[in-house]
């Protein structure tokens, strides 16, 4: 088939998924009130692949079908390939103005990452090997969607698994036979649930190898989110079918968060990649980091986001006369940092790309890709905390664009005009504004920039338990063997 356009995706989406949002179960999601705008918003992304301005730059040929598939399904060979792939990112990211981290390609590049790695997959059994490379070939040649859970249920972090009050809160193994494994339980979270083909379901904690009752959280698979079984419990939608004068972004970009539920679901044996074998499993977490791939997604996106920030503030700020303090400047200047340090980390990462283990193509350097996920949680609070310091009252003293037409319009455009822009524009922009840092959609995208890449505390703990620090071990000896005396001729 190769890269399908817009309405081969919705057409896609209506195939009696079971979604649940409000209480209520969602007969399509396609024209449903609170997500039908967000459907659209990606049906608008699948058309760039087919427009003539960028197909070339976001499509490659598939090695199997000879048809344009998308890029975020190249193993990359070659520096070339690995800025390739990054131009294809940036169109889609620019687009939605970096609003989405959940674009479609997110997730195939981990796919494409486990690809690359698919040997440590077989390296007890072959057969998941092969199974693994066949399931990256159907997405990419049927230009699927797919979201991704990697928890469990929020219901007890403080022991295993296998320790909650029900075996099945985490999903687990029910039954196996010739055919088929049945799984049950449920996975924390799904973003793009509603608009996704498939849901991927890898094993993300390790297991303990000793423990027989860990054995059954041991799988990791595949499967159509319309699998008879699935339910997905969506949060409440920031998407109120409100006006998008109003909240523009939460009418747009609600890309969906949801818990997966399994009710006692067959998943195929040829849709299983990992399954009771523990040691493996775990070894793989250490492995396959797909993160070195994926992180060229999250660099673009997070640029094309911080750009739009800074275009807000900056307006904001020559809007309401205020760049002329010098704290001011300091604070935008802040922003352009933040920018910046995040292409060069990206650039770093793409310049020392290497082989890795016995992996397919080239790999992303680690380190600054590390130290871009430890670093940028903390970094957009404070760009979101620069954008409420600058703004001000004017972030939620905003009228509606029923008041800008309504009787008071004539107070309106006297009260809330901006020294360089009639009321109506400056509305507009400050209603942007809150609805990037304040709304409950606002609020939502920050929350997702401090957990959607796992949580920082847990990462920053394992960075400290397994950082080699020889060089400063090494800095420091070689200081103290200096004489305490220094010749002074
Ligand atoms: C908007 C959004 C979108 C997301 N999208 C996806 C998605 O599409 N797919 C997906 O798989 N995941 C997704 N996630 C989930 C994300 O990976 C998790 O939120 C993140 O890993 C943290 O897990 P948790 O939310 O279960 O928090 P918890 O693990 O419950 O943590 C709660 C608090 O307890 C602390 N804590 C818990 N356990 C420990 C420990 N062992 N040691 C020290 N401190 C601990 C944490 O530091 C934190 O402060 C998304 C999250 C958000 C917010």
């Amino acid at each position: 088939m190769g890269v399908r356009n817009g309405k081969q995706f919705l057409d896609g989406l209506q195939d009696g998924r079971e979604i649940w949002l409000e209480g209520e179960r969602v007969a399509d999601v396609t024209t449903h009130p609170k997500l039908k705008r967000m459907a659209h918003t990606l049906a608008g992304l699948y058309d760039l692949q087919c427009s003539p301005e960028f197909h070339d730059r976001m499509t490659f040929t598939s090695p199997t079908s000879g048809k344009p598939v998308s890029l975020s399904f190249l193993v990359p060979e070659t520096y070339e390939e690995l800025i390739r792939r990054r131009k294809a990112l940036e169109v889609t990211a620019e687009a939605c103005f970096g609003m989405l981290g959940r674009t479609p390609d997110y997730v195939n590049i981990q796919l494409t990452a486990m690809r690359q790695m698919s040997w440590v997959y077989g390296r007890n059994d072959s057969v998941f090997q092969e199974r693994l490379l066949a399931y990256h070939e159907h997405v990419r040649e049927h230009d699927l969607c797919l979201t991704h859970t990697f928890g469990h249920p929020q219901v007890n972090r403080a022991v295993p698994i296998a320790e909650l009050p029900d075996p099945y809160v985490a999903l687990g193994v029910v039954d196996t036979n010739s055919d088929r494994v049945i799984v049950r339980g449920a996975k924390l979270l799904a973003t793009l649930a509603p608009f996704s083909d498939e849901i991927f379901a890898p094993v993300v904690r390790p297991l303990r190898p000793d423990v027989e009752e860990d054995r059954k959280y041991c799988i990791s698979f595949s499967i159509p989110v319309s699998t008879p079984g699935m339910k997905f419990i969506c949060r409440q939608s920031h998407d109120r079918g409100e006006s998008l004068y109003d909240y523009p972004l939460s009418g747009r970009y609600d890309e969906m968060d949801a818990l997966a539920v399994f009710d006692d679901v067959l998943i195929p044996w040829d849709r299983v990649f990992a399954f009771d074998d523990i040691e493996l499993a775990n070894d793989a977490l250490r492995r396959v980091v797909m993160w070195r791939q994926y992180m060229q997604q999250v660099a673009v996106k997070n640029i094309a986001k911080l750009e739009f920030v800074l275009g807000i503030t900056h307006g904001i700020a020559e809007g309401i006369g205020i760049t002329g303090f010098s704290h001011v400047q300091e604070k935008i200047s802040e922003i352009i940092d933040t920018v910046e340090t995040v292409r060069a980390y990206m650039r770093a990462a793409e310049a020392d790309a290497a082989p890795y283990q016995d992996g397919e193509g080239i790999w992303p350097a680690a380190e600054p890709w590390t130290a871009l996920r430890h670093w940028y949680p903390d970094a957009h609070d404070r760009v979101i905390w620069i954008v409420q310091q600058l703004s001000a009252s004017g972030l939620m003293l905003t009228p509606t664009e029923k008041d800008i037409s309504g009787p008071l319009s004539v107070e309106i455009a006297k009260y809330y005009q901006a020294a360089n822009m009639g009321a109506p524009d400056r509305i507009r922009l400050f209603r942007l504004a809150w609805d990037l840092v304040g709304s409950e959609y606002g609020s939502r995208q920050t929350l997702y920039e401090r957990f959607f890449n796992g949580d920082v505390v847990q990462l920053r703990q394992r960075r400290f338990a397994t950082y080699d620090y020889s060089r400063a071990q090494e800095a420091v000896r070689s200081f103290m063997s200096q004489t305490d005396t220094i010749d002074l001729g």
